[in-house]
């Protein structure tokens, strides 16, 4: 299918990637192999509802309602259910919360086992073999790296990812956020700090890396 192009490690979209596709599902419903509209609403799930901000929805719930983060940290695949964020590699969900005495990361050290339903595709710093191996032997080392300088008194615990089980980190709530609704909550929970490798943004810092 792919025999014009050589993909290696290009870190930008090719330009012509778009028509690339439209070509390649205008071809495929030709020929009858699908409909449009199923073209369209896988388009659709990965653009909007796949991604990082299906795991801020969860996060900001629990920030504001202690009764669902109870249900969320006894039983994630449920609870993440309930907001309607389920499938593929999202079956078996274990969400860790961090509290001013643990902070939690996770890693997959095998591949690259991440949550899709709620974080959508992982990073390429996740898949990397530095990332997957240093994070268990020196987790305070790379934490730094990303930037987060945590306390000596916090602790940290480094989350196996496995195609048995996903794990989520649910960040602590930052401060100076008591008044805030839901959803302006949810834009200060980045990708990154559902990972681990940093704290949910203060109020005034946009969102990055969603
Ligand atoms: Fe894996």
């Amino acid at each position: 299918m792919d025999k014009g192009s050589t993909h290696g490690h290009h870190p930008q979209p090719l330009p012509d990637v778009a028509l690339r596709v439209k070509a390649l599902e205008a071809l495929l419903i030709d020929k009858g192999l699908i409909a449009t509209d199923a073209v369209d609403k896988v388009a659709e799930a990965y653009e909007k509802d796949i991604g990082p901000l299906n795991g801020a929805k969860v996060v900001a719930r629990a920030w504001v309602d202690p009764a669902y983060k109870g249900r969320l940290l006894k039983d994630a695949t449920a609870a993440i259910a309930e907001l309607g964020f389920s499938g593929m590699q999202g079956e078996h969900m274990v969400v860790v919360e961090n509290t001013d005495k643990v902070h939690n990361m996770v890693v997959c050290t095998l591949c690259s086992c991440y949550p899709w339903p709620v974080l959508g595709l992982p990073p390429v710093w996740y898949k990397a073999p530095a990332y997957r191996s240093r994070a268990v032997i020196e987790p305070r080392a790379v934490l730094r790296e990303f930037g987060l300088e945590l306390d000596d008194t916090r602790e940290i615990r480094v989350w196996d990812s496995s195609a048995e089980l996903r794990y989520m980190v649910l960040p602590r709530r930052p401060a100076g956020t008591g008044g805030m609704s839901e959803q302006r909550l949810a834009k200060l929970v980045t990708r990154e700090s559902m990972i681990g490798v940093a704290e949910a943004n203060t109020p005034g810092k946009a969102r990055k890396g969603a």
